[in-house]
């Protein structure tokens, strides 16, 4: 499939990764780090990593006979709700990935499919989509402060934490409380 519209990445992009120092040859590798800011929408509906907060990356340039393999790990702050209190709860995400990008016109490029096998344009990769990828894939769907959470009262939607012990909507029959007072 080729009719997509192509895009002009821009080199200077956080996320986008130059590789024109990167020798063509099979086993010439580079690393670095590098902090990008977290793009808009990073995450699931309870929890997501801030928008132009602090992703640190550090990668892994190989080149391969037919493109160039990332290694990366991501790690980043996290906030969100807890799924049964919704208080607000802030986490780390730490994620490793890795993919390989081939070279325009490689045999690679002309007999995989795109979501197999990533696209290099020219010199230049794209991180953002396979990045956001690995990362919204690592949060957790139901975020909760903590593993045994209780949650908030049905009746009133306090949170149980902040309520007494024998809290209760129950209204006892005052029938069967006298009743209880004789049995004593
Ligand atoms: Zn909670
Ligand atoms: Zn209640």
């Amino acid at each position: 499939m080729r009719d997509h519209q192509p895009t002009h990445l821009d080199h200077r992009a956080p996320l986008v990764l130059d590789t024109r120092d990167l020798p063509r040859s099979p086993g010439a590798m580079r690393t670095f780090e590098r902090v990008v800011p977290a793009p808009e929408d990073l995450g699931l509906e309870l929890i997501r990593v801030p928008a132009g907060s602090d992703v640190s990356l550090s990668l892994r340039l190989e080149s391969v006979s037919e493109g160039v393999l990332v290694s990366a790990r991501a790690t980043a702050a996290l906030i969100g709700e807890c799924g049964r209190c919704l208080r607000e709860i802030s986490d780390t995400l730490d994620v490793t990935f890795q993919q390989l990008y081939a070279y325009e016109h490689s045999t690679t490029e002309e007999t995989t499919d795109e979501d197999e096998v990533g696209r290099m344009q020219g010199d230049l990769i794209d991180l953002e989509p396979d990045l956001r990828d690995a990362m919204v894939l690592a949060l957790p769907n139901h975020p909760l402060c903590r593993e045994d959470c209780p949650g908030l009262c049905p009746e009133c939607g306090a949170q149980w934490d902040d309520l007494p012990a024998d809290h209760s909507h129950t209204q006892v029959d005052p029938r069967w409380a006298a009743l209880k007072q004789l049995k004593k």
